[in-house]
């Protein structure tokens, strides 16, 4: 393993720390940064054009945007006047809830709107009928869907892949680590269980929980979390990289004591150690520690995000595809830690077709951070000619095909019913 921590900054040296070593860093585009970038670089980031349908695509104006629901999921389908479609699964987990937003606010809005331009109409969605005023997760989750199902349209009309509409795809073997949901169980247990997924999926990183979850520096069982880090390090052995999440668990003192004892065991970050919204603790905390701080699963603001690189409240973001926003929104908080020298590895939310996302979108930004978290696939029925889907060895492989590069089962969207009332 890398020597760690003794003899190097902890902003010049973060890329190799990230990956629990300097080999995990290969394919990836993390730099180191003395300087951090000015406000006015970020926002520039944030602000530079990011979809490309290419000159010559003559209008594609949206017919309809549907949302359909096939139980327990939620399709969205975006049609064009001239025929073509795009299919794409949301994030039924928060939909179930939030759907009412979409029919009410964000599906009639693009109706007619020509899907080229879908950057500022994006931006004007916002606006439109003051839906700022309900922004928030119930809102963006919304708006992903829409985003997600009108870039696979124009994925269709352009046969363009979601990454080379959005930057150019710069790699597709894309590893990932295996993250544990579990909490409560015994070490022991745990251990297992993370022994299972490794077998499952040949991953060469692993992430498991640590805490009680939004439990003011209670653990799920007394012991569990100290017992876990060294643990789990002498179970893998020095070449595995690990992380852990706390899901908001701790206090300032906590976080760093159990930080610390991720330092002594080579972790390769510590996720949401404070409460998700303390960003001030949280830059605490990550000024103390040496290992690296993600963050951002919950974050829902642009500036915030900009505030956080700006002063390094953390050093790996985290924004989620859907609860964010969608894609273009996550390409300005990945542009904008760029110019800081930091990756940004998307949260992968549950529910759908999250791990695609995700892998697409690790395609074309320059600093995905060298594992993207995998939860595991699911039933829908769908076909890939350019990716089995499956994680092997470790890697996941980028559908090339138009829009999401897959085809769901045409009877399973027959057979799904269009949502229309609230
Ligand atoms: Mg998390």
């Amino acid at each position: 393993m890398t020597q760690l921590f003794s003899d190097v900054s902890r902003r010049g040296f973060l890329g190799s720390l990230v990956g629990g070593g300097a080999a995990a860093l290969a394919g990836t585009a993390v730099s180191a940064r003395a300087e951090k970038p000015s406000a006015e670089e970020l926002q520039r980031a944030m602000e530079r054009p990011i979809l490309d349908v290419g000159s010559s695509t003559p209008p594609v104006v949206i017919e309809s945007l549907d949302l359909l629901h096939h139980a327990p999921e939620f399709l969205v389908r975006a049609r064009s006047r001239d025929g073509a479609e795009g299919v794409v699964v949301a994030n039924a987990s928060r939909l179930r809830e939030t759907y009412p937003l979409f029919l009410r606010r964000v599906a009639p809005f693009f109706v007619g709107k020509d899907a080229r331009h879908l950057e500022d109409h994006l931006r004007e969605l916002y606006r439109h009928r003051s839906n700022y005023k309900l922004q928030g997760l119930a809102f963006w989750v919304c708006v992903a869907a829409a985003e997600m199902a009108i870039l696979d349209l124009l994925g269709q009309v352009t046969r363009k892949s979601v990454g080379n509409l959005l930057g150019g795809v710069v790699r597709r073997d894309i590893p990932v680590y295996r993250a544990s949901g579990n909490r409560g169980n015994r070490p022991e247990e745990e251990v297992d269980y993370l022994r299972q997924l490794v077998e499952e999926t040949g991953a060469g990183a692993i992430k498991f929980r640590l805490g009680g979850r939004m439990s003011n520096n209670r653990d799920s069982l007394p012991g569990r979390s100290e017992a876990l880090i060294p643990l789990v390090r002498e179970t893998f052995g020095p070449d595995m990289t690990l992380y852990a999440d706390s899901n908001s668990s701790y206090d300032v003192p906590h976080a760093v004591r159990l930080g610390r004892m991720m330092e002594e065991y080579e972790y390769g970050f510590f996720e949401e150690p404070c409460p998700f919204d303390h960003l001030w603790e949280t830059k605490q905390v990550a000024d103390e520690l040496e290992i690296p701080v993600a963050g951002g699963e919950q974050e829902f603001s642009l500036r915030r995000f900009r505030w956080a690189i700006e002063n390094r409240a953390v050093d790996v973001v985290q924004p989620d595809l859907h609860y964010f926003g969608g894609y273009l929104r996550c390409t300005r908080v990945a542009r904008m830690a760029e110019a800081a020298g930091m990756p940004c590895t998307v949260h992968m939310s549950g529910s759908g077709l999250g791990y695609l996302h995700v892998v697409h979108f690790a395609s074309y930004i320059p600093n995905p951070g060298p594992h993207q978290e995998f939860k595991g696939t699911n039933s829908i029925p769908m076909h890939c000619d350019t990716s089995s889907l499956q994680c092997e060895n470790g890697v996941i492989r980028v559908p090339s095909g138009p829009g999401f590069g897959i085809s769901i089962d045409p009877d399973y969207v027959a057979r799904a019913r269009r949502v229309t009332t609230l």
